[in-house]
């Protein structure tokens, strides 16, 4: 995965979480399985080892991208 802003080759890591991992239009007490608020966004998939995300970082640009259509479904490294 290429950075967007310098085009450098970005690093795969990972999000990890005990729960889920969702994106909101608003910073809000989650309820208990996040993913059951009305506009929540799942990020990622779990298995064995827990829920995680995939997450490409740029440590020169200080910017991590998640790419939701390509990977973060299919990765369980
Ligand atoms: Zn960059």
């Amino acid at each position: 995965m290429k950075c967007p802003y310098c085009g450098k080759e970005m690093e795969k890591g990972y999000i990890h979480s005990r729960d889920c991992v969702v994106w909101r239009t608003k910073k809000s007490v989650l309820p208990a399985l996040g993913i059951l608020a009305a506009d929540a966004v799942d990020l990622g998939t779990s298995d064995a080892a827990g829920h995680f995300v995939v997450v490409y970082r740029c440590a020169d640009c200080k910017k991590f991208l998640i790419d939701t259509e390509n990977g973060n479904h299919t990765d369980s490294d």
